[in-house]
């Protein structure tokens, strides 16, 4: 399961930091797949959107900081826990109930922003 921002997000940028994948961004700031990850070329989300690595893609939200579903591994080969979670001092970083991921389908995902 991604981690998503709520609008309780005071936006300090903390957790922006402590992002392995660097899945999160400042709100209004476009995304990149690439930034932060080694992937390349024409790469299929784990929702079967194609994109390519490299293209900057519109803003998910522009109130607060946001996070990218298809880079968040909710830290799954880093850290025991979510990072964002542990440094959010106003708790806005909560599981997305939007997608639903297995331990082994986050590893899978990790592995191919990897590869
Ligand atoms: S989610 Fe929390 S840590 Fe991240 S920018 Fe917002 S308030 Fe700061
Ligand atoms: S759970 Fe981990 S990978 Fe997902 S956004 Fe938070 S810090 Fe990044």
């Amino acid at each position: 399961m991604a981690i998503k921002i709520s609008d309780k997000c005071i936006s300090c940028g903390t957790c922006e930091y402590e992002c392995p994948n660097h899945a999160i961004y400042e709100g209004g700031m476009k995304w990149t797949l690439s930034k932060g990850t080694k992937a390349k070329g024409t790469f299929q989300l784990f929702d079967g959107t194609t994109i390519d690595a490299d293209q900057k893609n519109p803003a998910l939200s522009f109130d607060t900081f946001y996070i990218v579903p298809g880079k968040c591994t909710e830290c799954q080969g880093f850290h025991d826990k979510p990072q964002c979670m542990e440094a959010c001092s106003v708790n806005a970083c909560i599981p997305s109930d939007l997608y639903i991921e297995t331990k082994e389908q986050l590893l899978a995902k990790k592995a191919s922003l990897y590869a």
